[in-house]
């Protein structure tokens, strides 16, 4: 997908456009927001209409040679670092031959792009390297960082780049693309599921994640509610996608702590389950959920790094378990 109109992208699309227009095209960009809003598609996006031989004033021609190129994905001056491997970090080596390839001009008259797809997977030393990119920059070359968790990013690579935060379109904008997308059914719950990110959605749609988190939330709630055992579910919950379990946990609880407080349904993130949590909340202690919620948000960072993530389950859910009102 190269030149992707999702219909939440068009201010970010015109801000981009303003700097071409103004002729001030930044060295580096860094396009912030959460999983599924499409970083990747409006970089690539951007990238194609820079190398563009004939763009007009809203997008590129798609027709000229250097379109042809970058739609076959073979466009020398386009280029994206990431892991070699899923889950692992942008190595040294990658950015050795990110340099090689910079010391040359870049090809064509136009625009050289380098997209960085995370950028939070830069190491120590990939983002010292990286810094040294930014320190000396090589001639009509735009790098674009994009990021899901810019904290991870050191102060020296953000204060070089403009930035855009991208956020969550409205609930209504997301819910018509969905149905663009064929899908009609259970849109919000989705939406929610996704923190709002229209692609995620989409995706959680394609994979009826909406079935599996109905059963993870049925297991969750029967160990306070069934005293069933947290290390034979744990057993059975390391074997899922942790991240978004997490996640899933995290609104949970959240919700949880608006029930004890009253806060009515239609504020919760998971408002399909309102009145099932509703009842749970009766069962635990506010103090516990607190605690509850911290490890959680410890988590976050732990279950990148950690490799034994049954560990980490069982720690989660013996907590969990601990959380119950004493009677
Ligand atoms: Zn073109």
């Amino acid at each position: 997908m190269t030149d992707s109109h999702y219909p939440w992208h068009e201010n970010y699309w015109q801000h981009l456009l303003a700097y071409v227009e103004q002729q001030r095209i930044p060295q580096a960009l860094l396009l912030q927001g959460i999983t599924g809003l499409g970083k990747y598609q409006l970089a690539s996006r951007f990238a194609q209409y820079l190398m563009c031989l004939a763009p007009n004033r809203q997008s590129s021609c798609h027709h000229c040679a250097a379109c042809k190129l970058f739609i076959a994905n073979t466009h020398p001056n386009f280029i994206v670092l990431q892991p070699e491997e899923e889950g692992k970090s942008i190595t040294i080596d990658v950015l050795r031959q990110l340099m090689q390839q910079l010391v040359l001009k870049p090809q064509y008259s136009t625009y050289r792009v380098v997209i960085v797809h995370l950028a939070e997977h830069l190491n120590n030393n990939s983002a010292n390297a990286f810094l040294k990119c930014l320190e000396e920059p090589p001639e009509r070359t735009l790098f674009i960082l994009l990021t899901e968790q810019v904290q991870q990013l050191p102060a020296t690579i953000i204060s070089r780049c403009q930035k855009l935060v991208l956020t969550a379109p409205d609930a209504t904008v997301a819910q018509q693309w969905l149905g663009t997308q064929g899908i009609y059914e259970s849109q919000q719950p989705l939406l929610n599921l996704a923190q709002g990110a229209p692609l995620l959605a989409l995706d959680y749609a394609q994979q009826n994640s909406l079935q599996l988190r109905n059963q993870c939330f049925a297991d969750w709630e029967s160990i306070v509610k069934a005293n069933a055992c947290p290390i034979i579910l744990a057993e059975k919950w390391y074997k899922l996608a942790g991240q978004p379990l997490l996640q899933w946990l995290i609104s949970w609880t959240e919700d949880l702590i608006k029930c004890t407080f009253q806060v009515p349904s239609r504020f919760l993130l998971n408002s399909d389950l309102a009145s099932a949590l509703q009842g749970l909340a009766t069962g635990v202690a506010l103090n516990n959920l607190f605690d509850f919620y911290g490890l959680l948000m410890k988590d976050t960072y732990r279950i990148q790094t950690q490799l034994n993530k049954q560990l980490l389950f069982e720690e989660i859910l013996i907590t969990w378990s601990q959380a119950k009102v004493k009677r």
